[in-house]
């Protein structure tokens, strides 16, 4: 059975074969320990960019795939559907600090950066979140003050993903006035590297779900920035972070799709062999329904998914539509891994079986890079004109 609606070119079906063929060696046989364990496996990193999936829609000049947006979704799900954790580091690091440094970056930050992204050497981190400002992302009280030739940063940073992991990490920060707090105006974006006197790696969380994805608190004690490292406008750092995040939420809808149908298939395959009442419980029109909500909304999300990456190729604006393909992915995925767990019954609620974590990865898609709310505040937002 195929999974896709959409014809896949050549080339989107060799990266679906390669990422499929990875994560079925390299990160499923692992993907429960290192849950377990909340274990992050750099070895990952290294493989993932010697595949050329840390540098996926990066021109060639910079080592990148150089493939389209639906290509690098593709991969993305394969590798989600083995681990949601190594499927987040790839999402985060390919979508938001290449995509900003490709997008805003000068060609001196292009050259210094892009090509050890692409090959793994570094990988991308993306700190907008702060313990105050969350959904309310403007609200960001982390500031910067130009001194000379060096801009000195202070503030707090929440939610890191790969936060202590990161070679590069793209800050936002206030950097007009401490008093002058106009929303999204008056916010840089910086590339910070670890090395920086004043980097502090805080604590790590211990989630729920996505738990061989570390997510740390970052914070900046006068840390000295060389101006150098300011990307393009001084005031524009907030729009050009919305605007990867119109990337971002794309990337955590294929994440959300591969979760789902890693549920999907493990249901399918245990409704075939577990047995009540003297049949295999797939016999029970009861579970068949369940099973073909499942599919069909997976089916749903992944054209919807796929609609909105050919509009974004094709130079579009596709913020409702990427705010439309997370929302309807991972509320997707949600539902689709409490069906999961259902049709295993008991079996879904202990850790011996898949579903019970596929369960747990699934929550946080509703609520990273925007929770649903949001999403629905950005689609209705656009229905009456207004970004
Ligand atoms: C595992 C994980 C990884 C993350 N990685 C990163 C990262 O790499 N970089 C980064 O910058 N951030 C990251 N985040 C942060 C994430 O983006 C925020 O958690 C998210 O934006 C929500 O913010 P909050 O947690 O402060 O919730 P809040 O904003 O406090 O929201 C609480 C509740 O109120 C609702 N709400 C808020 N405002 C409204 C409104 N106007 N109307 C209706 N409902 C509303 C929300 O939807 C939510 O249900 C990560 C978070 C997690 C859990």
């Amino acid at each position: 059975m195929s999974w896709a609606l959409h014809p896949l070119s050549e080339e989107q079906s060799e990266v679906q074969k390669l990422a499929r063929e990875f994560a079925a060696a390299e990160i499923a046989p692992h993907a429960a320990a290192w849950d377990q364990d909340a274990h992050f496996e750099p070895s990952l990193v290294t493989k993932l960019g010697e595949l050329g999936f840390l540098g996926m829609m990066l021109p060639e000049e910079y080592e990148g795939l150089g493939v389209d947006t639906g290509t690098y979704l593709i991969a993305l799900e394969e590798i989600a559907a083995a681990d949601a954790s190594a499927a987040v580091l790839m999402s985060v690091h390919n979508s938001l600090p290449t995509q900003m440094i490709l997008r805003y970056g000068s060609d001196e930050q292009k050259d210094r950066f892009l090509k050890k992204m692409a090959r793994g050497e570094l990988l991308g981190a993306f700190a907008l979140s702060e313990p105050d400002a969350g959904s309310d992302a403007s609200a960001l009280a982390t500031q910067a003050v130009k001194d000379g030739e060096t801009w000195v940063l202070n503030g707090t940073k929440s939610w890191v993903t790969n936060g202590n992991t990161a070679g590069v990490v793209l800050v936002m920060a206030r950097t007009d006035k401490p008093d002058a707090r106009r929303g999204g105006r008056g916010i840089g974006a910086f590339i910070v590297t670890p090395d920086l006197p004043g980097y502090n790696i805080g604590k790590k969380e211990d989630k729920m779900g996505l738990r061989a994805s570390p997510t740390v608190q970052l914070t900046f004690d006068n840390m000295r920035v060389p101006a150098a490292n300011l990307l393009g406008d001084p005031t524009q750092g907030f729009v050009y972070a919305m605007q990867s995040l119109d990337n971002g939420r794309l990337g955590i809808a294929a994440q959300a799709i591969g979760i789902a149908r890693a549920a999907l298939e493990h249901s399918v395959a245990y409704a075939g062999e577990r047995k009540q009442f003297g049949h295999a419980i797939k016999e029970f029109e009861g579970i068949q329904f369940k099973l073909a909500d499942m599919a069909t909304r997976i089916a749903g999300s992944r054209a919807l998914l796929h609609a909105a990456a050919a509009a974004k190729d094709r130079g579009e604006s596709v913020r409702q539509f990427s705010s439309m393909a997370k929302l309807m992915a991972s509320e997707t995925a949600m539902w689709v891994t409490t069906q999961a767990v259902q049709i295993f019954g008991g079996y879904g609620y202990v850790k011996e079986y898949p579903v019970e974590r596929l369960f747990r990865d699934a929550k946080v898609t509703e609520i990273y890079e925007g929770t649903s709310e949001i999403q629905r505040i950005v689609i209705a937002r656009a229905l009456y004109g207004q970004s």
